[in-house]
């Protein structure tokens, strides 16, 4: 008998509903659900695409596979075998070295119940903070700078605002191809309302600029300066909201004393654009009623990132846009549970439920619920640390969970040489293709999108249910049954849930009393009403919160937002004679990150099937190089060879790489981030992923 099952994209932060159909012969196919609020029956070409990652299993890991020795070759091994011996690997390392010298590496796609295991695991019970996951590459500046002006890590909006605003700023984003459903709903609500004004800023003219009213094409890395000069404008025409400022907000005067610190005119000499467009654009920011905020990698990924995301949540604060229909801070979350995985506490540096490392009840009650050992106040060792330690040998075990690092670092030849260096390296898998497997001393075939139970929450707070669908292939298992399996045999007591609903009760009586309070949730209310944004409390009355901070009271300390003053200095790699190109990096429209199962469906490579550099004919023309030639981009740290892609879309100066490629398409100089730079937000630990000094050359 067919059967459908709702589940939800495993893709992007967007978080689309989808209805997966399976035949009596096993074969799936996915649709878009249309009682979903999220996408209303939409997919994007990777969501379309879905069921064929799911049914083809040519690449999957089905077995572990372990290693005694670095110079013996990989055998097939029993669960049992694997365990143990991570169990007594893992034991003695921490014997020897303490805790601080193991790590686990894990990611946003996870399930909630995942990260939640792996979080308590590390803080609760082998008692170090080294779990980092890849969001920390993609949304922690936002998380940073949504505490720092908000009170806590935040998104205040919810999706239903894109119809009822009139001012979307774009910044730093190209949601037309990287949230491809978010932007279907502008474009619907743009058709719907001529005078919804969509202003974008990126240094590149994407397709998300063919909706803009105003394009600001920036050099990269003057975002702040950028932000600064249109609250200038405001402040100098009068064009912000005194009261709410008053009542609302600290931090007004500092700010107001910092902005007059260039003219609008310096301003535009120093981004690169014309100062009437930068005009322009404040005059709809002082004109329109509403104000939607939206923005990802492009000021994120930044040495500064958490500045960026700051000056441009300021300009929601001053105007008063915010807590409100249409207005707010929208983050574009990359990865489909990112949220979920910072709701659980899963970084470095924060505790379940929004709590902090730094506050000593935090620690004490975790500890408690636990049952654990003491948790430490130090924060763990991020992403890229946790490489650089390997490198310097004080790391000596890595775990590393559905994540492709030798892709997706910067400066990723260091992490592999870092890589090399450990004493024992666990990858925990879906696919047989991830770089990393080549350093793996034991390997742990995990099961893959729908093909286990649990939960994801998307950029907008939604907290959707997912099917378990299909088996799993071979012997893959949940990966949080194999964590589980993993500390019970550690000897850690906490870790007997019966099943996935077990774990996530638990990660829902952890939320009770803190603002994202979720303890009125279960599986049944989930399958049942489809989707919840949190807070979801026992409390009914206090279940259906669309937008936060409605009342004009913040979780900070006074109940006041914070308007921060940061100063607008680029402190990413200075250009130079011999290196004079700003290389960019990103994604393009329908792969997704190292292309594990992506890169699997043809029809997705039909849309770009290779690496590419995109760069400005004059550029090119300067270098004798022409369209489709090769050529190598060069920096300090390494070098690229692909093809170019002439196109007066990008700003002359800066060059575009995709970030998706790597050895698995059959070389590593199409690796991106051979180049790019490990420079650090300091407050975020972010990588400066935007921003590397090269020279291209014809090869
Ligand atoms: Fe999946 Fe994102 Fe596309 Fe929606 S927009 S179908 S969540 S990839």
């Amino acid at each position: 008998m067919p059967e459908s099952f709702k589940t939800t994209c495993c893709y992007c932060g967007v978080g689309c509903g989808v209805i997966v159909h399976k035949d009596s012969n096993g074969m799936l196919v996915a649709e878009g659900d249309k009682g979903h609020p999220v996408n209303k029956g939409m997919l994007c070409s990777k969501g379309m695409n879905l069921h064929y990652t799911v049914m083809d299993k040519s690449d999957r890991l089905l077995y572990p596979e372990m290693r005694y020795h670095k110079q013996m070759p990989r055998k097939r091994v029993s669960w049992d075998t694997a365990l143990e011996r991570a169990a007594r690997v893992f034991a003695s390392i921490i014997e020897r070295y303490g805790p601080e010298s193991v790590a686990f590496y894990a990611s946003g796609q996870c399930l909630t119940e995942e990260y939640y295991i792996v979080n308590k695991l590390v803080k609760g019970f082998i008692g170090c903070n080294n779990i980092d996951t890849n969001s920390r590459l993609c949304m922690s500046s936002a998380v940073a700078a949504y505490k720092m002006s908000l009170g806590e890590d935040s998104v205040p909006i919810c999706y239903d605002d894109i119809e009822q605003t009139d001012l979307i700023f774009v910044a730093g984003a190209n949601p037309a191809w990287c949230h491809p459903i978010v932007w279907r709903r502008v474009e619907a609500a743009k058709a719907a309302n001529p005078d919804l004004k969509i202003i974008v800023s990126d240094p590149r003219k994407t397709q998300t600029c063919s909706l803009a009213d105003v394009h600001l094409q920036i050099r990269p890395g003057t975002d702040i300066t950028l932000h600064h000069a249109l609250a200038r404008i405001l402040i100098e025409n009068g064009d912000i909201d005194m009261d709410y400022i008053n009542h609302h907000t600290e931090g007004f005067l500092p700010l107001a004393k910092k902005v007059m610190e260039r003219t609008v005119h310096e301003a535009a000499i120093i981004c690169d654009v014309p100062p009437e467009d930068i005009y322009q654009a404040a005059s709809l920011i002082a004109h329109s009623k509403g104000l939607l905020t939206m923005w990802t990698m492009g000021l994120n990924q930044s040495v500064r990132g958490v500045d960026k995301n700051l000056s441009l949540i300021n300009l929601n604060l001053i105007t008063g846009r915010i807590g409100r229909p249409g207005c707010g801070p929208f983050s574009l979350t990359g990865q489909p549970n990112a949220m979920g995985g910072r709701e659980v506490g899963g970084l470095a540096n924060i505790l379940p439920a929004h709590r902090l490392l730094s506050n000593e009840q935090d620690r004490l009650y975790v500890q408690q619920f636990w049952g654990g050992k003491p948790i430490g106040e130090a924060p763990g060792l991020t992403a890229t640390q946790m490489f650089d330690a390997m490198e310097q040998g004080s790391l000596k075990a890595i775990w590393i969970m559905g994540t492709n690092p030798l892709v997706s670092l910067p400066d990723v030849r260091k992490a592999e040489a870092a890589l090399a260096k450990a004493a024992f390296v666990v990858v925990q898998e879906v696919s047989n293709k991830p770089e990393t497997l080549q350093y793996a001393d034991l390997i742990l075939p995990a099961a893959a999108w729908a093909e286990k139970e649990g939960t994801m929450t998307n950029a907008e707070r939604r907290i959707t249910y997912l099917s378990r669908i299909t088996e799993a292939p071979g012997e893959a298992r949940p990966d949080a049954e194999i964590l589980c399996d993993f500390a019970t045999r550690m000897g850690f007591a906490g870790f007997e849930f019966k099943n996935s609903e077990e774990i996530f009760l638990e990660h829902c009586r952890l939320t009770e009393g803190t603002n994202m309070d979720i303890g009125g949730l279960n599986y049944a209310i989930l399958k049942e009403k489809r989707s919840v944004q949190w807070p979801y409390p026992k409390e009914p009355l206090l279940q259906n919160m669309p937008r936060l901070f409605a009342d004009g009271r913040f979780y900070t300390k006074s109940g006041k937002a914070i308007i921060n003053d940061p100063n607008d200095e680029n402190e990413s790699e200075p250009l130079s004679e011999d290196l004079p190109l700003i290389l960019t990096t990103g994604r393009i429209r329908d792969q997704w990150h190292t292309m594990t199962k992506t890169g699997k469906v043809n029809k997705l490579k039909q849309h770009i099937a290779r690496s590419f550099l995109e760069i400005h004919p004059e550029d090119a023309f300067e270098r004798a190089i022409s369209e489709d030639e090769l050529i190598e981009v060069t920096g300090v740290r390494g070098t690229v060879r692909v093809k170019a892609k002439l196109t007066s879309d990008i700003k002359k100066g800066v060059v575009f790489l995709p970030m998706h490629w790597g050895k698995m398409q059959g070389s590593d100089l199409n690796r991106a981030n051979n180049i790019t730079n490990a420079l650090l937000d300091k407050v975020s630990k972010q990588p400066d992923f935007k921003y590397a000094a090269v020279q291209v050359r014809k090869y």
